[in-house]
């Protein structure tokens, strides 16, 4: 299991959160994600851009990974773990585990989108991914302490959109 896990690099949450209002300033809902190399202190770090480029693809995990990939020229990341400011979704679980990150953080939980809300499944050291691919298992956390921040992010965003 990576020294990361259940420890959060705390020095990125600034940057999460400019990348998050990035989003927002382009009418994406402002999540964003960062893909970091564990050996290396490589990253990718990138902002929701679902409605900026219209992909339903374009979350921030999918785009971090991508780049992430794209900047180690591999597909597999076994030694990156993923960090998003939301529970990651179905979809977005789908890529970390085609990757083969070793663990994933996130910050607040999403009820209703979140894989592991949504499927009942625990957050613990050994998560198998037996819905996406077939056996391998990364460790998951959920950050706890610094919900509010990105959580106001989301209040005020819906907010602006109900006036
Ligand atoms: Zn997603």
């Amino acid at each position: 299991m990576s020294k990361l896990a259940g420890a959060f690099p705390l020095n990125w949450i600034d940057q999460l959160e400019r990348s998050a209002l990035v989003a927002q300033d382009s009418g994406d809902i402002p999540i964003s994600a960062v893909c970091i190399d564990t050996l290396t202190g490589g990253y990718a770090v990138c902002s929701n851009r679902v409605e900026k480029i219209s992909s339903s693809l374009a979350h921030a995990e999918c785009l971090a990974l991508s780049e992430m990939q794209n900047k180690l020229g591999t597909r597999f990341l076994t030694d990156c773990i993923l960090v998003s400011t939301l529970e990651p979704c179905t979809m977005c679980m789908g890529a970390a585990a085609q990757a083969r990150v070793a663990g994933v953080l996130y910050f607040l939980s999403d009820e209703k989108g979140g894989y592991f809300s949504h499927h009942r499944i625990l957050v613990s050291d050994k998560v198998p991914m037996r819905h996406m691919l077939g056996t391998h298992t990364c460790w998951v956390r959920k950050v706890v302490g610094i919900e509010e921040r990105f959580l106001n992010l989301l209040q005020v965003f819906f907010q602006s959109l109900r006036e």
